[in-house]
């Protein structure tokens, strides 16, 4: 039997400013608009002109590939062996009760190959790289991309090299090891681990997987939402719930149901909301306050969900976008609330780190502000598994708990 994997060709045909609105012909190695702008990160703008949904069964993968017809890779691209996505999308009464909402849904990222949905972006990174001739790749993470990076790249045969803030923990750094990516520890924060990356990988020609500033990386995390959708026999739930940081998995996700409602897969679009950490809480404060994201002050961030510290959000403009379009909203949760959810999601069967914990807290906030409401539905993106983070385990079990 003859499989035919690839589709006709890739569908993407302009890169989009998201500050001056301006197209670029798809060129997969810009990076950044030449307006000068600020946060001046493109978008992938496709054709979807006679794309039908039955297309998909074209695909022999099943997990993220599937949705190989909406992403912007060529059709001899050779594809990671290593599955990444089709993970569950499970309902859980425990945690719709505990928030005291109808119906919640967890879309369990933990699941992936190194353990966070960053592998969705860090799929086509590396695809993408070996179609444009790369043998080295490089990105800038806070730990769980650098993870990702080094999986995916040890997968494919390229070599990694990874810069990350001397906050990383211990376990993402060790696996980042054992897949044997070369590490470079940056005596700061994320901010400037980020800066040093982009001079290294312009100085040495290596191809750049950073978050924002690598237009695809939101290609590939808007395959979750694509399958959040798929798991409901073709809708889009009523809310979704995702901690944020660089913002780049929110303005993925939002890019992933948008596709869908203007191919008409789904009918309506889901409430979109972003939780931040208080001590990392510059998307929330900019879509408080309302003032424009170049006025916003910018402060150092700290929080024990490590996966959520930005000081200033790369991608900060797709992740203010995917709110305000879709009346959601952003709310801000303590790092206490964050370990507090962290245990009632093991006690509801998931182990995750902090800053996919924040997501339920940030649903709990919600609730209590009464922006969700009592019969409502929440998917909550639990985006990375608890054992990545054992220090935040004790922390979180050495608490004092009084159950409900
Ligand atoms: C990266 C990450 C986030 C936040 O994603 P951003 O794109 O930085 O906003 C949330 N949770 C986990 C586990 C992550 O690794
Ligand atoms: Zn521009």
């Amino acid at each position: 039997m003859t499989v035919h994997l690839t589709n006709p060709q890739s569908r993407a045909h302009a890169l989009q400013c998201v500050r001056c609105g301006r197209r670029h012909p798809f060129a997969p190695l810009r990076h950044l608009c030449d307006c000068g702008a600020e946060g001046a990160v493109l978008d992938v703008v496709y054709d979807w002109h006679g794309l039908r949904r039955e297309d998909l069964d074209r695909c022999a993968r099943q997990d993220m590939w599937r949705y190989r017809a909406l992403l912007p890779i060529g059709p001899d691209a050779i594809l990671p062996e290593i599955s990444v996505g089709a993970t569950p999308l499970s309902p859980n009464a425990g945690l719709a009760r505990q928030i005291g909402v109808g119906a919640v849904l967890i879309k369990d990222e933990g699941r992936q190959p190194s353990g966070s949905l960053k592998d969705r972006a860090s799929a086509i990174a590396v695809t993408h790289a070996r179609e444009a001739g790369y043998r080295t790749i490089a990105t800038a993470s806070t730990g769980n991309a650098a993870a990702a990076l080094a999986c995916l790249a040890a997968n494919a045969g390229l070599h990694a090299v990874v810069y990350v803030p001397e906050t990383t923990p211990a376990e993402k750094l060790l696996s980042i090891r054992a897949y044997g990516a070369e590490v470079v520890t940056v005596a700061g924060s994320y901010d400037m681990a980020f800066a040093a990356c982009l001079h290294a990988a312009q100085e040495r020609g290596w191809y750049l997987r950073s978050t924002a500033i690598n237009p695809l990386m939101t290609e590939g995390k808007k395959t979750a939402a694509y399958e959040i959708c798929e798991q409901l026999a073709w809708r889009a739930p009523e809310t979704v719930f995702v901690g944020v940081g660089d913002g780049s998995i929110i303005g993925g996700l939002h890019k992933g149901f948008s596709d869908l409602l203007a191919l008409g897969w789904i009918g309506s679009m889901p409430r979109i909301f972003g939780v931040q950490v208080a001590g990392s809480n510059f998307l929330y404060r900019a879509w408080g306050q309302k003032i424009p994201l170049d006025q916003v002050e910018r402060r150092s961030a700290s929080s024990i969900a490590d996966s959520l510290q930005a000081e200033l959000p790369q991608d900060r403009f797709k992740a203010l976008d995917a709110v305000t379009r879709t009346a959601g909203a952003y709310v801000e949760v303590s790092d206490d609330q964050v370990l507090d959810a962290m245990r009632l999601m093991a006690r509801c069967g998931y182990l995750v780190e902090p800053a996919a914990a924040a997501a339920c807290a940030g649903a709990i906030r919600a609730r209590e502000q009464d922006l969700l409401g009592p019969r409502s539905e929440a998917v909550i993106v639990s985006t990375g598994n608890g054992l990545k983070d054992i220090s935040s385990l004790r922390r979180m079990i050495a608490m004092p708990y009084a159950p409900k």
